[in-house]
């Protein structure tokens, strides 16, 4: 079998290419270009560029972007402080706080004092909650991603099973809370899992979201499984790498995604979505009160 590359790129950039449909036709009906605070804490190297490709894809796109940089000392109250301003400011559609966060703020908190609608990120436990309940609004990005990447291999997900190596809240349960939606038998494995390999060979699919380079190996894998490598690790010499250690020469998997190039893009383009979508969403409720 031959190994087929999900080409992230690509696939974010039809995503971001329509979503600048979508934002282009919002300002042709009169309405204000949708705007996204991203709010940086601190001086972390790889948070920095994050959050500059999400400007550049909003400066592709024509969301306004408005860059926030707060001091690494910030106290938790300035922040909470901030967010309350941008939560009540008409003109601002989704506020996105970079993370991690420094170690002196709690995350929980703040990602709880965004207002759910303009949680663009998809984190704050309203918006994971309707998505436990199958009603989702804005999505958690990856996750979401991750499902358009899956689309694009063809596969029916009804009934098939999936693994997903990683239970943090912003990625491995909001992603085994999408496949379950998606109608796959999900197997969610963390720190604690006994015969991580097992479960990995008994899916169909597999999600690796840990941090922790080449820790789900190649040979693990099923024949035909389709793998999704979410996993960033700088390594020593500076080249990026994921989670799954995989040679495609071997050809067991049927589809994977490359590190980097795969999940990456696809996050800030659903993150240009959602903020498209928070901005309709708003707008209109404001409309039906009026
Ligand atoms: P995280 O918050 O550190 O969570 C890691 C998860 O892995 C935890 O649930 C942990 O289990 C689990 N884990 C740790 N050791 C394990 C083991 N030996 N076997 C199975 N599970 C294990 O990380 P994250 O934020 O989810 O990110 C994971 C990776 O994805 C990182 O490399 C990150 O950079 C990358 N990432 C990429 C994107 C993208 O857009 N491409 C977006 C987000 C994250 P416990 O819950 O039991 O502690």
């Amino acid at each position: 079998m031959t190994t087929r590359l999900i080409d992230g790129k690509a696939i974010a950039a039809d995503v971001q290419a329509r979503v600048g449909r979508g934002v282009s036709e919002w300002v042709a009906g009169h309405h204000r270009r949708p705007a996204l605070v991203t709010i940086l804490v601190g001086n972390d190297p790889a948070s920095a560029i994050y959050v500059r490709k999400k400007h550049e894809a909003c400066d592709a796109i024509g969301i306004e972007s408005r860059p926030v940089h707060l001091p690494a000392a910030t106290r938790a109250a300035e922040l909470l402080a901030y967010i309350d301003a941008c939560n009540a400011d008409d003109t601002v559609d989704g506020i996105l706080v970079q993370l991690p966060l420094p170690r002196h703020i709690d995350t929980s908190a703040v990602i709880e004092r965004i207002r759910p609608d303009k949680d663009v990120d998809g984190f704050h436990p309203y918006n994971i909650g309707r998505l436990a309940q199958r009603i989702p609004v804005l999505r958690p990005c990856t996750p979401a991603g991750i499902m358009e990447l899956l689309r694009h291999t063809g596969i029916d997900l009804h009934g098939r099973r999936a693994c997903v190596v990683g239970a943090s809240n912003h990625v491995g349960r909001p992603m085994a809370m999408e496949l379950l939606l998606a109608g796959a038998t999900v197997t969610v494995c963390h720190r604690f899992t006994q015969d991580l390999a097992h479960h990995v060979a008994d899916a169909e699919i597999v999600v690796a979201a840990v941090g922790k380079p080449g820790l789900v190996k190649g040979e693990w894998l099923r024949a035909g499984a389709i793998v999704i490598d979410v996993g960033i690790n700088r390594m020593p010499d500076g080249h990026l790498c994921g989670d799954v250690a995989y040679d495609p020469s071997s050809g067991k998997a049927a589809w994977i995604t490359p590190v980097p190039g795969g999940v990456g893009p696809m996050t800030v383009a659903m993150l240009m979505h959602n903020t498209l979508e928070a901005c309709r969403l708003r707008t209109m409720k404001a409309g039906s009160l009026a």
